[in-house]
Order: structure tokens, then sequence, then C-alpha cells
């Protein structure tokens, strides 16, 4: 059987759909196939993936003696792009003050106040005390301890464990009192100053140590103080247990990061905006310039070398010097990071201000001429790399049920949105868009401190759950489920993701499983709204010229992501939805059947689409 191969080469996945053509010339869509993309997009490596797309495709079809009469090659937009985020402020702790983690078991529970001391060498009688207790101190000894030192009319009100054994330790005092446990740096914590330990119910927070004023009145400090509390209190606002310790010396600030301006220029003008301006101020600017026809960041500031940054990966992807990569297009989001306190005890976090920035850069050079040169080798068939990227999606995306022109296509994969408007006369407009699925995992990563982009990529993907007992699991969205068998232990009391097939992965993460949603939710939010408003606005798009709006691509196989971008564009009276390419696809192969449906139209001399803009 003689078939034609549409290939869709991305900077995550490569695609191909395999038609027949039918006697009377219409396409016969027989499978499609899909691999990892191998290799950076538009070099010869590409081939290693299109052939493992290929097979996987033939495989299903089970058919042998099959000939390749043509494939087509999507000529890939030009794009790359990439993303990089950084803080705006930072907070140091000079000299150790505070100490607000959530340990897994803190012991008791209320406020203490005190002296500090070493419960090995107590001190003289008659102060309020609280103990601090280093890992070589057993649990046993030092309840002993607390128990002798009580019985002689110590007042211990509080302890500071090294070792994960609050609740030992507290199980076997005669009188419970707060006990925050896992201090990693306990040798740091300053001997006779006055200290507060706090440990809230389960299921609290702690309150006065969370409060400026509360801080305030436990170390009798006056108005001029107030800033000290502030940062405090933002340090240790939700945590379950905290400690705070006030030296003589201690200080604590807030020191803002000079995040420097990012300079946009366009072809109406250039506008420079300071980046502690916000998301929302660099994005207007990026709307009124004109078309963008590059980004700067200010030298020696955290933009400066943010963007420095991404021009360098850039000109190393596309093998071009740097100073002629121009990026096209910038997409700017606030976010909070978790980052490390400087001077913390027991490696404190607190969430600073930031602005994570994706951009994107159109390379002059045709891109995907070296892969279908390769390909044909390959395949001994002739290779055509044709047609725009965002057209072939539309084209793929009008396969879906219920479509009519005039239609919008969103194609949000992982580097880039490509958005296309079809009237009704065939023309088509297309723009090209920084910040996808990438954009969202990376915010996703920053903002719940995980540290691995596989981790925080396994967050996006699915849906979380809390392992309350070994018998019982509790899903985000509040159903229960009771399980016959005993779940393994070490999900015990862990937030997990609970992919469709595979076993649920516990979240190495801090935050709460409410936290983590709201995380995932937003970022989602901010990525895909974001720039469906705005491919919507450049491409012009009026409630009267558009009869639907097609989601297509990776980031909208999301579980959730096309219904936030259904609702948001419901309320402005357009209907959106999912992809469903040929029926069958679901968000996937658009550009690959577009491909193979044009192939065909050319060979029917319905070329309807004349006059494209
Ligand atoms: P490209 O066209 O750039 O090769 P794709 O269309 O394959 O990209 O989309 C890749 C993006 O889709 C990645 O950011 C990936 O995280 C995202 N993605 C893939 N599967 C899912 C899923 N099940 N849920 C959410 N995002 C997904
Ligand atoms: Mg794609």
């Amino acid at each position: 059987m003689d078939v034609i191969i549409g290939i869709d080469v991305g900077n995550s996945t490569t695609e191909v759909a395999i038609a027949e053509i039918t006697r009377t010339g219409e396409p016969n869509f027989l499978v499609s196939g899909m691999a990892e993309t191998t290799g950076i997009k538009g070099t010869a490596e590409n081939v290693r993936g299109v052939k493992t797309a290929i097979f996987a495709a033939l495989e299903k079809m089970g058919r042998k003696g099959i000939v390749i009469q043509k494939m087509f090659l999507n000529n890939a937009t030009p794009v790359i792009a990439d993303f990089a985020m950084d803080t705006i402020t930072e907070t140091i702790v000079t000299d150790s003050t505070m100490i607000g983690h959530n340990p897994g078991t803190p012991g008791g529970h209320g406020i203490g106040i005190g002296y500090t001391f070493d419960l090995r060498s107590p001190p003289g009688n008659g102060k309020d005390l609280i103990a601090v207790i280093p890992g070589s101190v057993p649990f046993l000894d030092a309840a002993a301890e607390l128990n002798r030192l009580d019985d002689a009319g110590y007042r211990v009100y509080g302890a500071i464990v090294q070792n994960d054994e609050g609740t030992l330790i507290n199980n076997r005092l005669k009188r419970e009192m707060p006990i925050v446990d896992e201090v990693e740096q306990i040798e740091k914590a300053p001997l006779g100053m006055l200290c507060a330990v706090e440990v809230a119910a389960p299921g609290y927070g702690v309150e006065a140590l969370s409060d400026p004023y509360g801080i305030a009145g436990i170390f009798k400090l006056g108005v001029e103080d107030i800033g000290y509390c502030r940062h405090i209190a933002k340090a240790l606002i939700g945590n379950r247990s905290a400690v705070v310790i006030r030296t003589p010396e201690g200080a604590i600030s807030e020191r803002v990061i000079p995040a420097g301006s990012v300079g946009i220029a366009g072809s109406r003008f250039t506008e420079s905006v300071a980046v502690d301006a916000g998301a929302d101020r660099i994005m207007r600017a990026v709307e009124a310039v004109g078309r963008v026809e590059d980004v700067t960041g200010e030298p020696g500031t955290n933009i400066g070398g943010m963007i420095e940054r991404i021009k360098v990966g850039m000109a190393k992807q596309a093998d071009i010097k740097k100073d002629e990569i121009r990026i096209s297009d910038l997409f700017a989001v606030d976010t909070r990071t978790a980052v490390r306190v400087q001077g913390g005890l027991a490696g404190e976090h607190v969430m600073e201000s930031g602005v994570g920035v994706a951009a994107m850069v159109h390379a002059d050079h045709m891109f995907m001429d070296k892969v279908a040169a390769a390909l044909g080798e390959e395949f001994k068939a002739p290779v055509r790399a044709s047609g725009v990227e965002a057209e072939m999606a539309l084209l793929g995306a009008l396969t879906t049920p219920g479509t009519a022109l005039p239609l919008v296509v969103v194609d949000v994969g992982a580097g880039s949105a490509d958005a296309a408007l079809m009237k009704e006369d065939g023309s088509v407009k297309s723009v090209h868009l920084a910040g996808a699925g990438d954009l969202i995992t990376m915010l996703i990563d920053a903002e719940l401190n995980i540290g691995s982009f596989a981790a925080a990529e396994r967050i996006k993907r699915y849906p979380l759950a809390h392992v309350d007992s070994l018998y019982r699991i509790r899903y985000e969205n509040g159903e229960a489920r009771f399980l016959e068998d005993a779940c393994e232990p070490r999900y015990y009391g862990r937030t997990v993701t609970v992919p469709e097939n595979g076993p649920p992965e516990v979240v190495n993460c801090d935050f709460s499983m409410e936290k983590i949603r709201v995380v995932r939710q937003e970022a989602k939010k901010k990525v895909l709204l974001g720039n469906v408003f705005r491919a919507l606005e450049k491409l012009d798009v009026g409630k009267d010229d558009c009869k639907g709006v097609i989601l297509v691509g990776g980031s909208f196989l999301d579980f959730e992501g096309s219904r936030f971008v259904t609702q948001a564009l419901a309320e402005k009276k357009l209907s959106a939805g999912k992809g469903n390419i040929r029926s069958v696809e679901g968000p996937r192969n658009a550009v690959a059947t577009g491909l193979i449906l044009r192939y065909a139209e050319l060979l029917n001399g319905m070329v309807k689409h004349g006059n494209r803009t």
C-alpha cells in the first residue's frame, strides 16, 4: 500500500500521521504515532525520534508491504523558547534569631517564654527558662533531666531539640511543654537569651509568633522595632511550630535586590520598565511597543542576568552568535519563591517575591531543511518541509467535530504558544508567543521549592491525594476511599500524586496538599489564560470573528487546564474547548494531520485559502 506521512517535530514531542490517498483523492487516515523528540528541534538528530514515531505507528497497523510515497515535515515556526526566574527580595537573618520550621512531630502545645540554657548545664534557679537539647543527649536522659529540674523548682517552659525526638521527650514529662525538634544547627542557638517557643495544635498554625504585634509583645519591643517583627512574622506564617530568640545584636532585614529594568524595543517605540513594578506592568509595555524587536536587561542586575542566560542558551541551541539573537516575545509572571533564609537555624524558608520570564526568538534560517534531507536519506522517500505550523494546526483542529470557520486554534506545547485565526474566506493570521508548558512546570518547581523539574512535572500532570492512614486515602476533591489492603508505610501521612495508570508517588514538599493544589492551579491559570488572552488580543478576535477557540498541544492534555480556559472564555461569550483531532486524537496530532490535509487539498486543486496574511 502507498502511504503519505505527516510529521510534526516539536520541541518536546514528535508526532506523525499516516494516511493513504483514496481513488477519489481524499485522505484516509490509517494510524498515528508519537515519540519524544530527539536532539534539538531542527537538527539531523531529530531523525531518530521521527523513526521511532513512524515505527510505533506502523506497528499499530500491523501491516507489511507499506511504501512511503511522500513525507511532509512541519516547517517549524523557527522559535526557541526559554525561561528564567529570579527573586527580587531577600530576607537575611544576621545573628541567629529565629527558627521557624515544620518538623513532622513537634511536642506539646502552646507558647513558652524564657531564657535559653544548655540542658547539660542548668543555670542558677530563678528565671523562666527554655531548654536547648543537643543531639548528643538521649531523649530518655533529656526527659529525666527536665523532670528533675521541675521537681527542684525550675521553671522550664519549653525546649528546642536537635533530634527528631520532640514527642518522645514530651510523652515522658510530668508537665507538658511546647517542644520544637529537628533543629539542625542547634549549636548556633545563643544561650542566656530571651526566647519564645510556640507549637500550635494539629491543624493550626502558630499564632503569637506569626504576628508582628505578638512578637513585639513577647520581647517587649517598641514601635521602632516593628519592622524587625514584621520580617520574622513573615517567615513564620503558616508554620505549626516556631522559635524566636532575641539576641542583643540580632537583626533581620529584608533586602530588596536591585532587580533592574527591562528594555523592550518595539516597532513603535522602546520602553524601559523596572522589574519590581511587577509582571503586569512589564506585559503592558510588551503590548504597547508594537511588534517586539528585541528585549534587553539592565547589566549587573537580576533581570540583566536572566535575559543574558536566555540569550546564551538560545544561541547555543540554534548554533548562532549570541549577538544575533533577537527576542521576539517576552512573557512575564509574578511568582513567590521559597528561598532558604540566610542565617537560619533549621533550613527555614521564606517566600520571597520574584518574576518569571519566558522569551522567544525567531531564528532566521530555515530550520527544518537539514531534517528533511536526513529523513529523505533514511527513508529513501521524497520529503517536503512545508506549511506554516500554525496554519497546519488550524487545518488539523478543524477536524474536531462541531467546528466551523471562523476559528481560532491555540497550540500550547512545551516552549511556545502558537495561535492562528482562520476567517471564512480562508485567510489566516498567526502569532507565536513565549510561555507554555515548561514555564508552568518551572513556576510550580519554584513556588513549592521542589528542586526538581521532573518532580514538578508530576505535580503539574496529576491530581493530589493525602494518605491519611494506612487504610484511607483522601483525594484533593474531597473524595475519600478506604483501601482493602494496607498501603505501604512510606505513604503514611504523605501527600501523593495519583496518575491514572501507575502507583501514587510521594510529593517531596513541606506544603500541605491544599497549598500545592492552589500553587499548581495558579501557575496554569497564569500561563494558559495569560497566553490565550494575549493571542486573542493580537489576532484581533472580536465576538463576531470567531465561532470557537480550539485548544491543542500537549499542554491541553492537562486534566484541568482546558477547563480554566473554557470557563474564562465563556465569560467573554466565546466558546472554547479541547480539540479532538479527527474525532480520535484528542488535542494531539493537529499539525501532522494538517500536513496531510493540505497535501490532499493541493492534490485536488481545491486551494481555497488563497490570500494568506
Ligand atoms: P511541543 O509541540 O513543544 O513538542 P507538546 O505539544 O508535546 O510540545 O507539549 C509538551 C508540553 O505538554 C510539556 O510542557 C508537557 O509538560 C505538557 N504535557 C504533556 N502531557 C501532559 C499532561 N498529561 N498534563 C499536563 N501537561 C502535559
Ligand atoms: Mg507542537
